[in-house]
């Protein structure tokens, strides 16, 4: 399985907006299961994913990994739908539609010229 790194920096911010999630990973040692802990990217909130075995424990919950998939997959599609539309917005929206507006009516209004003159 491969472990994700990331920078863990405070409050980085996401393509998609809000701050990327800071995670930490410690290995298997001896008998204990290796484990993510999650940080939020604003602040000290975490939560911690006890992995291996089959089994799943997150924040104290433990769970096949199984019944995981069946609660958290669809939650993490419709996040990523809507991660989509909200990149989508933000990045294409926001700045390209003020400039097509303001191209938009420049072209109209040199029509409008164009036809009144
Ligand atoms: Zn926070």
């Amino acid at each position: 399985m491969k472990v994700i790194k990331r920078s863990n920096k405070m409050a980085k911010s996401r393509p998609e907006g809000g701050w990327e999630i800071r995670v930490f990973h410690r290995k298997a040692i001896g008998k204990r299961n290796p484990r993510y802990l999650l940080k939020c990217g604003c602040c000290n909130e975490q939560l911690e994913i006890v992995y291996g075995g089959g089994s799943l424990e997150i924040n104290g919950v433990m769970g096949s990994v199984e019944d995981w998939r069946e609660i958290l997959l669809p939650l993490l599609k419709v996040h990523a739908r809507r991660a989509k539309i909200q990149k989508h917005r933000s990045a294409i929206v926001p700045q390209d539609t003020n400039n097509r507006r303001i191209r938009q009516s420049r072209v109209a209004s040199g029509r409008r010229r164009g036809t009144a003159g």
